[in-house]
């Protein structure tokens, strides 16, 4: 069964403001670039539903999804919402779809749940709000799709469940909603000492949660150690009967809100080493501020789900897509040239440091037993 791309309209020309870093378009992009390269057909695309009120109560309060529904209503958020659900406050405004963009990637991958119910594997670029919390918004996330698509296969009653989370922040939405759920076992790289400052390397989450924090820096020879030495391991050793990727697209070199030095390479190479290992699959898009590296690496992953070659120099029609762009951080002013003529990064290879090799041995210590967590 060939792999399935959710998507939805509503993100294109969507906006969290002008000066926000989500002001540019990113999942409207990376399906554009996805279809000038011609790689999706119309019988494996699917137009995202939005998820209901009903639904999103799985994980959040019905206070805060009223607050939710009310901001996008009224444009304009009440002081106890504000103070409460941290909608309008904390980097998280008030936009046109406040309500209606976050439920339609919660439908999305909500949906990807179900259709992966029997095994496949589905891509949901718009889902990966990974710090949304029960009852308030938190990190430019209001709800947490992440979390709900899990809930979902955990309703279907998969008890062996892998949640890896590559994006530069810490997974901590994620990872809170299911500390007291041995069943799904989370796993986190991202940058140290950064923005939500949790996921410290010894923090466990009661033994199902493990944190790669890694260095400023870190590049695409010590993501080649992490993946053979903790991420494959843990696989190896869980044998999961699902796994969801969320590929947030912050932790590559030009990302303007991060610190690390991948390039998108690292990212392909993870996918396509975790792949074989997971009978259900859901790629979820997340972080990512720089809009050519986003629609870049998004499309890429897309690439390696379905077995496509990446061409070294795109068609006219792609190359548009990216040249359409218009970026308005400094460096967006004179961007080099592969950013609009090529979807894989030239590799960033580096040392492996010393911290990376301990951080990967130590997470392999005390890994939950499988006959505790097959219920
Ligand atoms: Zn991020």
């Amino acid at each position: 069964m060939r792999p399935i791309l959710i998507g939805s309209e509503i993100y294109r020309g969507s906006t969290y403001g002008p000066k926000h870093p989500l002001a540019i378009p990113r999942v409207s992009t990376t399906l554009d670039l996805i279809r000038a390269m011609g790689w999706v057909d119309d019988a494996h695309y699917i137009d995202s539903p939005r998820a209901t009120p009903e639904q999103l109560l799985r994980f959040h309060t019905p206070e805060y999804i009223a607050a939710l529904m009310q901001a996008e209503a009224t444009q304009r958020v009440d002081p106890a919402h504000r103070e409460r659900h941290r909608i309008g406050a904390d980097g998280n405004p008030v936009f046109r779809e406040v309500f209606s963009r976050p439920a339609t990637g919660a439908g999305g991958v909500m949906l990807a749940a179900r259709l992966t119910a029997a095994g496949g594997t589905v891509h949901v670029p718009g889902g990966g709000t990974h710090h949304g919390m029960p009852d308030r918004a938190s990190g430019f996330c209001y709800l947490n799709d992440a979390v709900l698509g899990l809930m979902a296969w955990r309703d279907q009653g998969l008890t062996n469940i892998l949640y890896l989370d590559l994006d530069a922040h810490h997974g901590d939405g994620v990872e809170a909603a299911f500390h007291d759920d041995p069943h799904v076992f989370t796993l986190s790289i991202h940058e140290a000492g950064r923005w939500p400052h949790t996921g410290p390397a010894e923090e466990h989450a009661g033994g199902h949660a493990r944190n790669l924090a890694v260095p400023q820096d870190y590049n695409d020879s010590e993501a080649d150690w992490l993946l053979r030495h903790a991420v494959l391991p843990i696989i190896r050793h869980l044998k999961p009967q699902a796994i969801m990727i969320q590929a947030g697209a912050d932790s590559v070199a030009e990302d303007p809100l991060s610190r690390l030095a991948l390039s998108n390479v690292a990212y392909r190479a993870t996918l396509s080493a975790v792949m074989p290992w997971a009978p259900r699959l859901i790629l979820l898009g997340g972080g990512g501020y720089n809009p050519w590296s986003v629609a870049r690496c998004w499309a890429g992953l897309w690439a390696t789900l379905n077995g496509l070659p990446i061409p070294p120099r795109l068609p006219a029609a792609a190359e548009a897509v990216l040249r359409g762009l218009a970026w308005s951080r400094a460096a967006g002013r004179n961007p080099p040239d592969h950013w609009f003529t090529t979807i894989a990064d030239e590799p960033r290879p580096g040392i492996v440091r010393d911290e990376i090799r301990v951080l990967a041995a130590r997470t392999l210590h005390d890994l939950p037993e499988v006959a505790r967590i097959v219920a």
